[in-house]
C-alpha cells in the first residue's frame, strides 16, 4: 500500500507523521519504505545521519529529473526495515526543470515504484505544502492520503483546496482511485480552539477521522533533533503512545 502523507498546509505535522507512522510500522515487522518529496528535505535531515550529505545523483532528484532506477538511491536508516528515498534541496526547482517535459513527468515517480514496490508492505510518501510537479507525482502513484490536520484556528483552510486537487486528479486519469484513507488531528490540546477545530472536523469528515488524536508533544519535535522517531526517542511519551495507535489504526483499514 503507497500512502502520500498531505496538506497544502506547511506545519501541520507532516513530515513527522510520515517519519512515525513509518518507523511504527516498521516496529510492526513490516517492510517501509519512506520517501521524501519536499525540497526541504527534513525526512532526509532526520533519518540520515547528520555528517553524511546526500549527493544529487543518489537522491530522489535523479530518479524524477535523469529517470535513474529507484533502487539506485534507497538507502537503509538505523531502524531495522525501514529504508529511504532521500530528497534533496534541488527538487525546488524541478517544476521548472520538467517545465519541457511533457512526456508523462507526472507518473515518473508512479512509474518508478512500480519496480520496486513488491519488495514493501508499505510505502509512505512525504509530501511539500505546495501543489508542484512532486505532490502531483505523490498523488498519482499512491493508493491513499493520509491528511493531518492541525487543529489550530486556520485549520480548516486548505482542505476545500486539497479536495479539489484530489478531484482534479481522479479527472485528469492520473489516478482515477485515488482517495483518502484518513484525516488525522494534530496539535491537540485543551483548548476551545483545538477542540472545536476537531469536533467541526469530524462533523465535516465522519468516520474518515482517525479516533487517534497527535497531542501536542515537544518529544516529537526532540527527536527529530536527535535523528531518530519518537519511538527511538522516547517510547513512553504521550507522542509515541498516540503514533502507536494511529498504526494500529492504519493498519486496520
Ligand atoms: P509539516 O511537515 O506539515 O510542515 P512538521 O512535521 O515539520 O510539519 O511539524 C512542524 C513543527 O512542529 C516541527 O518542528 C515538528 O517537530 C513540530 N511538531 C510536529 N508535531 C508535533 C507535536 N505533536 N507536538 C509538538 N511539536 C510537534
Ligand atoms: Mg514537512
Amino acid at each position: 500500500m503507497i500512502i502520500s502523507v498531505t496538506n497544502q498546509k506547511g506545519g501541520v505535522a507532516k513530515t513527522t507523521t510520515a517519519i512515525n507512522l513509518s518507523a511504527g510500522l516498521a516496529l510492526e515487522g513490516y517492510k517501509v519504505l519512506l520517501i521524501d518529496t519536499d525540497p526541504q528535505a527534513n525526512v532526509t535531515r532526520v533519518c540520515i545521519h547528520p555528517e553524511i550529505e546526500v549527493p544529487l545523483e543518489k537522491s530522489l532528484y535523479n530518479v524524477i529529473v535523469n529517470l535513474a532506477h529507484l533502487s539506485s538511491v534507497i538507502r537503509k536508516t538505523n531502524f531495522p526495515n525501514l529504508q529511504i528515498v532521500p530528497g534533496h534541496i534541488r527538487l525546488s526547482s524541478i517544476d521548472l526543470e520538467l517545465a519541457q517535459a511533457f512526456d508523462n513527468r507526472n507518473e515518473r515517480l508512479k512509474r518508478a515504484l512500480e519496480k520496486v514496490k513488491d519488495q514493501f508492505d508499505y510505502i509512505i510518501i512525504d509530501t511539500p505544502p505546495s501543489l508542484g510537479v512532486l505532490t502531483i507525482n505523490a498523488f498519482a502513484a499512491s493508493d491513499k492520503l493520509l491528511v493531518p490536520v492541525s487543529t489550530g484556528f486556520f485549520a480548516l483552510t486548505g482542505l476545500v483546496q486539497l479536495q479539489e486537487t484530489i478531484n482534479m486528479i481522479r479527472q485528469t486519469q492520473l489516478n482515477p482511485e485515488l482517495d483518502i484513507l484518513g484525516v488525522l488531528c494534530t496539535f491537540s490540546d485543551y483548548t476551545n480552539v483545538s477542540r472545536d477545530v476537531e469536533k467541526q472536523l469530524r462533523q465535516h469528515f465522519g468516520d474518515q477521522v482517525f479516533k487517534t488524536t497527535i497531542p501536542r508533544n515537544i518529544k516529537l519535535e526532540e527527536a527529530h533533533s536527535n535523528h531518530t522517531n519518537i519511538f527511538g526517542y522516547a517510547p513512553s511519551s504521550a507522542g509515541a503512545s498516540a503514533y502507536k495507535a494511529l498504526v494500529k489504526e492504519v493498519l486496520s483499514r
